[in-house]
C-alpha cells in the first residue's frame, strides 16, 4: 500500500478548477511479493479468465511466474508474447495491437499487461476498444504511463495519443523493478524530470492563452516529481525505498493526468521533442530509444530556453516581439508538408483543426508583454539545466543529445519543427514570437 497514492483510489469530486475529477484505480500495490497479490485480486473481482500480455523479456522478468501464480490459484489465463517487429523491437504500433487481439479470447474477461511503457500502451488501447479492464504489473520503473488514460501509438509511421483507459488495479513487484536494466531507471527519472518544463508550459498556456489549469493536479505533478529527486541517491543504488519512490512519483504524474483527462500537466516542449526524435529514427528505421531517456535529455535543452527566457527584461521583450516575424498558418502548412512527408496531412489537421480559433499572433503578443511578469515567474520555477544534467548524471541517465545518439541535424530540426507535433502552447511556440 503507498500512503501518497492510496488517497486518490476511487475518488470522485468537484474541484475548484471547475471540472469533475474521477479516479477509477481500485488499487495500487508497490511492494515485494506484488505480484502474488494479483491472483487474490482477479478472485475477488470475479475474473475467471485471463490474458497476460507480455514481450519476451517482460515475460520471462515476471510473466512466466504470474502465469504460474494465476494457475496455482485455478485462474484461467491465456498468454500474449508480443512479437518483434522487422525492426527486431516491441512498439505500439498496429501490427503488435492486432496480435493481441487475436491473441485473446472472447472468453477473456481481463487484460494484464505485464511489461514497461509500450506493453501498457497497446493493453490500455485493445483493454479500452474490447472493453475489458485491465491490470496493470510494471516490469521497470521507467515511464509514468501505467496509470494514464491516453495510449501512444504508432499509426503509420505517425506518433499520436488515443484517448483509452486507466488500469483497474496496479501490481508493481520491487523485487521485479529491482531486476531492471539501470538505463530503465534512468529513464523513469528522465520522464520524471520533464515535469518541470511540461509544467511550465502549462502555466504558459494558461496564463497567455486562458486554457484550463488545475491547480491541484499541477501540485500533485510537482510533488511527484520532487518525491523522486528527494530520494535520489536511494534511487540510484535501487533500493526498494528507491524504487518505491520513483515507482509512487511515476504513478502520481500519471494520476495527476488522470484526474484532468489529458496529459497536459506531464507532457509538454520535452515531450514534443522526444516524439518527434521518435518518428525521425523511426522513418531512417534506426532503433528506438528509450521514451524517459530522450525525455530527460530534451528536458535539458527546453531548461535551457527556460533560462535564456530568465535574462529578459520586458523592454527587450517589448522589442523583440515588435520585430518578430510570425510565419502565417499557410506558411506553417507549407512548412509541415516540407518537413512532416506522409504524416503531413495528420500533422496540419492537429495544427489547424476545423473548429480551432487560434488567436491572432498580434493579440497573442500583446498579451505576453502585458503579463510578462508572469511569463518570468514561470521561467524562474524551472530548475536550471545544470540542476537537471546533475540529477540525471546521478542515475548514470543521457544527459546530451549526443549521448543519446541523437545528431546535431535532428536537434535542430526538432528545436524548428518538434512544435507541430502537438496544438500546445509551450517554450517553443512561446520563442517563435520573441
Ligand atoms: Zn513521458
Ligand atoms: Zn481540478
Amino acid at each position: 500500500m503507498s500512503e501518497i497514492l492510496d488517497a486518490w483510489l476511487g475518488c470522485s469530486f468537484e474541484c475548484v478548477c471547475g471540472q469533475r475529477h474521477e479516479v477509477g484505480i481500485r488499487r495500487i500495490v508497490i511492494e515485494r511479493d506484488a505480484l502474488a497479490q494479483v491472483a487474490g485480486y482477479v478472485k475477488e473481482a470475479g475474473y475467471g479468465e485471463v490474458t497476460l500480455v507480455a514481450d519476451g523479456r517482460t515475460y520471462q522478468a515476471a510473466g512466466e511466474k504470474l502465469r504460474e501464480l494465476l494457475e496455482t490459484a485455478q485462474v484461467k489465463v491465456s498468454i500474449s508474447v508480443i512479437r518483434e517487429n522487422a525492426m527486431g523491437e516491441v512498439a505500439a504500433d498496429e501490427e503488435a495491437i492486432v496480435q493481441v487481439m487475436l491473441d485473446t479470447p472472447l472468453s477473456s474477461k481481463v487484460l494484464v499487461a505485464v511489461g514497461a511503457g509500450t506493453v501498457h500502451d497497446i493493453v490500455r488501447f485493445v483493454a479500452h476498444r474490447t472493453k475489458r479492464p485491465f491490470l496493470s504489473v510494471p516490469t521497470a520503473a521507467s515511464v509514468d504511463g501505467f496509470a494514464s488514460v491516453g495510449a501512444p501509438l504508432i499509426v503509420r509511421g505517425f506518433k499520436m495519443t488515443i484517448p483509452a483507459c486507466a488500469p483497474e488495479a496496479i501490481f508493481a513487484d520491487l523485487a521485479v523493478l529491482a531486476k531492471s536494466p539501470q538505463a530503465m531507471i534512468a529513464a523513469g527519472l528522465g520522464d520524471m524530470l520533464g515535469k518541470h518544463t511540461s509544467l511550465a508550459d502549462w502555466s504558459l498556456g494558461r496564463v497567455l492563452l486562458g486554457e484550463h489549469y488545475c491547480e491541484l493536479s499541477a501540485r500533485l505533478t510537482l510533488e511527484a516529481v520532487e518525491l523522486c529527486t528527494a530520494h535520489l541517491d536511494e534511487i540510484a543504488q535501487r533500493t526498494d525505498l528507491g524504487l518505491l519512490r520513483l515507482m509512487e512519483g511515476l504513478i502520481l504524474s500519471g494520476l495527476s493526468m488522470l484526474l484532468v483527462g489529458h496529459s497536459r500537466p506531464a507532457s509538454g516542449a520535452e515531450h514534443h521533442l522526444s516524439h518527434y526524435w521518435e518518428m525521425v529514427l523511426l522513418q531512417q528505421r534506426r532503433r528506438a530509444l528509450l521514451h524517459g531517456a530522450k525525455v530527460g535529455v530534451a528536458t535539458v535543452l527546453m531548461a535551457q530556453r527556460y533560462e535564456a527566457l530568465r535574462g529578459l527584461t520586458a523592454d527587450e521583450a517589448a522589442v523583440r516581439l515588435a520585430q518578430g516575424h510570425v510565419p502565417s498558418e499557410l506558411t506553417d502548412a507549407q512548412r509541415i508538408r516540407q518537413v512532416y512527408g506522409d504524416m503531413a496531412e495528420q500533422v496540419i489537421a492537429e495544427n489547424f483543426p476545423a473548429n480551432g480559433t487560434a488567436a491572432p499572433a498580434h493579440a497573442l503578443k500583446a498579451r505576453i508583454a502585458e503579463k510578462w511578469g508572469d511569463v518570468q515567474a514561470i521561467a524562474r520555477a524551472v530548475p536550471a539545466a545544470a540542476q537537471l544534467i546533475a540529477w540525471l548524471e546521478a542515475v548514470q541517465g543521457p544527459v546530451t543529445p549526443e549521448q543519446l545518439g541523437v545528431e546535431p541535424e535532428l536537434v535542430e530540426a526538432s528545436l524548428q519543427d518538434a512544435l507541430f507535433v502537438r496544438n500546445r502552447f509551450t517554450i517553443l511556440r512561446l520563442q517563435r514570437l520573441l
